[in-house]
């Protein structure tokens, strides 16, 4: 089972809770370190300064219970637990609190009093923790006697618990709270995604006049809705020119077809004689010559369109040049058109050798076509810049500047009746155009020398 990935948002917000929840933790920790810390230093400075109390008590010869009278009046009775020791460790006396128990002098403590230091020790007293100074009474530079007093940690711990308590239940809230923001944040955030998403999904090929909204924030989501509108621009572009040629193909194929029909119906009208017959079925087969040859070009011209690049063989230019020439002459010569060729540089392109043969050509027919008898159509190639030129230059009429543009659509005639009369659909310069540019290449048409069209290739040199 696959499970649905978690939607931005969500990720966005656990991602935010699990950062804050690690710095909380982080900071919980050094707050409660900090706060350990200063609380023993607080029941440190006090028992100190009732040590000294005590002591000072001591040393000016006091009686004990009269100290801890004062002590009675001064200190919280927790701070009650004290007695006092020979040098030796004998116990001399202890506070009433004490009731009988003795504050342990450990060996590290015994020690730092013969150095003269105060020492702290953490002990156990039926189960509690205490909290012990022990302090030297010096007398004309002697021990005399050791103090000690001790004070519970209970209400040390107490406070700690209820910082661990209250830090228990203020952090889960307070992540709870801020993931509860967060997320609506980050819905509020990504809402004109899902805005665009939704618009997106009500365009298809039906309604690609469609466009997303732009805000006019100008942020990353503008720019998103900006580069999507564009590429819906390209496709309803692209989208029309299919259905504009899909229907002039169309067009294209009914013509020729009913045509023959017509041919044959009207054979098929009355009895006719073997010549009668022979003359529909001629004037059938031409129409049907038409209709190959308008299939032959529309499958050149989705060949040429629909691949993805032409294969990439050398391909000598003048050989090229040659044979497309001589086929060239050819047809010249039904229409009193000289084909010729004239200067040829030595060149080599990269591509498909068939392909490149069958766009000269289209330009070549043209030539020879559009020149009137009498005229003629010169084929030459040269080098320049790293491009190869393979230009076709004829001393017809030429071309309008205005429909230089125009003529490589496909299914462009300038002159419709002549094109008819010619045969051709208006799909030669376009085949021509597009496999040209299959080959990183461009097709253009300028004035001839004299006023006739030339038609250039140029193409990347090998
Ligand atoms: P067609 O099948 O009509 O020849 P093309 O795409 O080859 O279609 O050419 C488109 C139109 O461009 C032609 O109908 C013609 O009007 C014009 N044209 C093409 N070549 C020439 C030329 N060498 N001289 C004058 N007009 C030309």
């Amino acid at each position: 089972m696959t499970r649905r990935p978690l939607s931005i948002h969500t990720r966005l917000t656990l991602w935010y809770a699990g950062a804050l929840l690690a710095i909380l933790i982080v900071i919980s920790g050094l707050s409660y370190s900090l706060l350990a810390w200063s609380l023993a230093q607080d029941v440190d400075r006090s028992l100190l300064t009732v040590a000294e109390v005590v002591r000072d008590a001591s040393r000016s010869g006091e009686r004990l219970d009269v100290a801890e009278q004062w002590l009675r009046e001064f200190l919280d009775p927790e701070h009650q637990l004290f007695q006092l020791l020979d040098p030796d460790g004998t116990l001399r006396l202890r506070s009433r609190r004490l009731r009988g128990d003795t504050l342990p002098l450990s060996p590290a403590a015994r020690q730092s009093v013969i150095e003269g230091r105060p020492a702290f020790d953490t002990v156990v007293l039926h189960d509690r923790r205490v909290r012990v100074v022990t302090l030297p009474v010096r007398r004309d530079g002697r021990l005399v006697e050791v103090v000690q007093v001790g004070v519970p940690l209970r209400p040390t711990e107490r406070t700690l618990e209820r910082w661990v308590e209250a830090l228990a239940v203020l952090v889960p809230l307070g992540v709870g709270l801020a993931a509860a923001g967060g997320r609506v944040m980050a819905r509020a955030a990504l809402k004109p995604v899902d805005d665009m998403s939704q618009a997106a999904r009500r365009i298809d090929a039906e309604a690609l006049a469609r466009r997303i909204r732009v805000r006019g924030t100008g942020d990353e989501l503008d720019r998103l809705a900006e580069t999507l509108n564009g590429m819906l621009a390209r496709l309803e572009n692209t989208f029309g020119e299919m259905r504009r040629f899909s229907a002039d193909a169309a067009h294209e194929l009914r013509t020729p077809l009913t045509a023959l029909k017509g041919t044959l119906e009207v054979a098929l009208r009355t009895d006719r004689s073997v010549a009668e017959y022979q003359d529909a079925l001629t004037s059938a087969l031409e129409e049907v010559d038409r209709l190959v040859r308008l299939a032959e070009d529309l499958l050149l011209m989705s060949r040429a369109t629909a691949g993805p690049e032409a294969p990439r063989a050398r391909v000598d230019v003048e050989p090229l040049v040659l044979d497309v020439a001589e086929v060239g002459a050819r047809l010249g010569k039904e229409r009193g058109v000289a084909v010729r060729v004239g200067p040829v540089a030595p060149a080599v392109v990269l591509g498909d050798a068939g392909a490149l043969r069958r766009a000269l050509l289209n330009l070549v027919e043209n030539g020879a076509k559009y020149t009137p008898a009498g005229g003629r159509v010169e084929l030459t190639a040269a080098v320049t810049e790293g491009d190869v030129l393979i230009a076709v230059e004829d001393t017809g009429p030429g071309i309008d500047p205005a429909d230089a543009a125009r003529i490589f659509e496909p299914f462009v005639r300038l002159d419709a009746a002549r094109a008819r009369e010619t045969g051709g659909a208006g799909l030669g310069l376009a085949i021509a155009r597009s496999i040209v540019v299959a080959h990183r290449g461009t097709l253009a048409v300028a004035p001839g020398a004299t006023g006739g069209a030339r038609f250039t290739i140029r193409l990347p040199h090998a």
